[in-house]
């Protein structure tokens, strides 16, 4: 077993970011007490985490001051958060018209920009933050942003309608014939025990999605205990244990230690549930994209595809049904099945 070991991690980079810049929002918009008090009142659910009434708050604000640069620039924060991306583009955009580019502003397109997967433009929103605001460029997490959007399994190339993938990836390598069946465990968490059996539905459902798609080549068993698995599958709801250097906006991570002929020799996959203790669980359908896209790393595929509709893609987005496209299916044939 060779000792290298390739972190494939996910994870939204910006949300704390955005809750810090909401707050510094309110302290510069100069406005009514009415206003003042729905802001802060939109503050109080951001953290909380309910956009949909935070959105509301920051909208009753606006109506009593429209030129608010601040106030839009929190709508399009919530629209973010929302998943409503273009909105969230428009609203952002607004901000900018109306009060000049701050370095705010340009942090939260980054974000937005982040989580539709365009790492390009992401990073060129942070340099601009950069140049409106020099002191940003020594900032840590601007600079653990900028380094996540340049890994270029962050950025994959190649063209989105192909077949298949393969060639966006940065590297590829399938599980031996002789490692199947690839033996799983799956590791209850006392903290969330309640969770275990959805989780477990979850990760066969997407095993089971990945070995269909090769006609059974891949294959699988689930055993009893960590030390007899090579495929060890946790979830968790602390968010600081699917973090890294590496992918964006998947919430989720994947560690394998690889052998001398670079073939997989385990896989960790860990799966954040939920954001924290006190908040609620994740989309279910979500969660299955992410769950389908860790275990399409754990079968060995690093880097990314450059098309939304593709499980692989480096941001989960529900676009549909949370199932492989026809290019996943492809590119993991083309893989398993040589
Ligand atoms: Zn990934």
């Amino acid at each position: 077993m060779k000792r290298s070991s390739h972190a494939r991690n996910e994870q939204f980079v910006f949300t704390l970011l955005i809750v810090f810049m909401l707050s510094i929002g309110a302290e510069l918009q100069p406005c009514s007490a009415s206003s003042a008090d729905l802001q802060l009142e939109g503050f109080e659910y951001v953290k909380a985490k309910n956009f949909a009434k935070a959105l509301e708050c920051f909208n009753g604000a606006l109506k009593e001051h429209p030129n608010s640069w601040a106030i839009m620039q929190s709508i399009g924060n919530c629209q973010m958060e929302l998943g409503r991306y273009d909105a969230a583009i428009a609203n952002l955009q607004k901000s900018i018209e109306s009060g000049g580019l701050q370095a705010s502003q340009c942090i939260s397109m980054a974000a937005v920009y982040q989580r539709k997967g365009d790492a390009k433009k992401a990073l060129n929103w942070l340099k601009l933050a950069c140049s409106c605001e020099p002191s940003k460029a020594s900032d840590p997490g601007i600079q653990a942003a900028m380094t996540r959007l340049l890994d270029p399994a962050n950025n994959p190339t190649g063209s989105p309608t192909t077949p298949d993938y393969c060639s966006s990836l940065v590297s590829f390598k399938g599980w031996p014939q002789k490692a199947m069946p690839i033996k799983v465990y799956l590791r209850p968490n006392p903290q969330i025990s309640g969770f275990f059996s959805v989780f477990s539905e979850t990760i066969k459902d997407s095993l089971g999605q990945w070995r269909n798609a090769t006609g059974n080549t891949i294959s699988y068993k689930f055993v009893d205990s960590p030390e007899s698995a090579n495929l060890i599958c946790d979830y968790t709801d602390h968010r600081e244990l699917v973090s890294s250097q590496h992918d964006l906006g998947i919430n989720g991570n994947t560690e394998m230690l690889v052998k001398q002929d670079n073939t997989p020799g385990s896989a960790n996959i860990v799966v954040l549930v939920k954001d924290g203790p006190a908040a609620p669980f994740r989309n279910r359908a979500l969660l299955t994209l992410c769950c389908l896209h860790e275990v399409g790393h754990a079968l060995g595929m690093h880097g990314h595809s450059p098309n939304l509709h593709d499980v692989m893609f480096p941001v989960a987005t529900l676009s549909g049904a949370a199932t492989l496209s026809e290019r996943d299916k492809n590119t993991i044939r083309r893989i398993y099945l040589r």
